[in-house]
């Protein structure tokens, strides 16, 4: 049996295509995207159908036959029209290694208690994206979101009440959700991700955590 694996939703792959996600996001897809057969498949589709709809816009009218062409073109598209791509380091992806200008061991980790470590790579209007690491059988505090939370498995994996996510994994929440992640397996769980706003931790100890952890 093959393991169910978590991909990014089309919803998300779209907004990257058509460049309305900020950068913190861009980064967490590129690097799923570099990881994940099925959604580089996705998003190169809306990469060659946002290209034949901003055409048509342009010029002609897209008509009927012009969708049904388009959709036969993307099905046939060559790889390697996105940024994403396979690295060297066998934890970073290409675009993450990329931003750091490094590999793995070229990360500026800074310790936050428990064996926490994370390293922020960017920060922009609320949102920002970062490594963690975490060690095995750590749980995040349960929490909420005031705005979008994407994580992305680089090592290891956690489990919280929607399933197990793995390396090349993706767990999207929004205000909606609440959850308790704990990391499983028997290796650091590195996650990559990005937030567009504060979370929302319940209790008071998370919260003065979080003061320091700046998430
Ligand atoms: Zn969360």
């Amino acid at each position: 049996m093959t393991r169910k694996t978590h991909d990014l939703p089309d919803s998300i792959l779209l907004a990257y295509s058509t460049g309305q996600l900020p950068e913190a996001f861009d980064l967490v897809v590129a690097a799923h995207v570099s990881l994940s057969d099925d959604s580089r498949a996705r998003l190169e589709a809306f990469d060659t159908i946002g290209g034949a709809v901003l055409e048509g816009i342009d010029g002609a009218a897209v008509g009927e036959d012009a969708l049904s062409a388009t959709l036969a073109r993307a099905m046939c598209a060559e790889p390697g029209t996105v940024a994403p791509r396979r690295s060297v380091d066998p934890v970073l992806p290409g675009p993450v290694g990329d931003y750091i200008g490094g590999g793995l061991e070229d990360v500026r980790w800074r310790g936050i208690g428990m064996g926490v470590r994370q390293s922020i790579l960017h920060q922009e209007d609320g949102a920002s994206v970062r490594l963690m690491s975490i060690p095995p059988g750590a749980q995040i505090p349960d929490h909420g979101h005031r705005g979008m939370e994407m994580t992305l498995v680089l090592q290891g994996g956690f489990r919280d009440e929607f399933g197990e996510f793995w390396r090349g994994d993706v767990e999207v929440a929004d205000e909606e959700m609440e959850h308790t992640p704990t990391v499983i397996g028997n290796v650091d769980c590195i996650c990559l991700v990005a937030t567009d706003s504060r979370l929302r931790f319940n209790g008071l100890l998370p919260r003065l955590a979080q003061h320091f952890l700046r998430i």
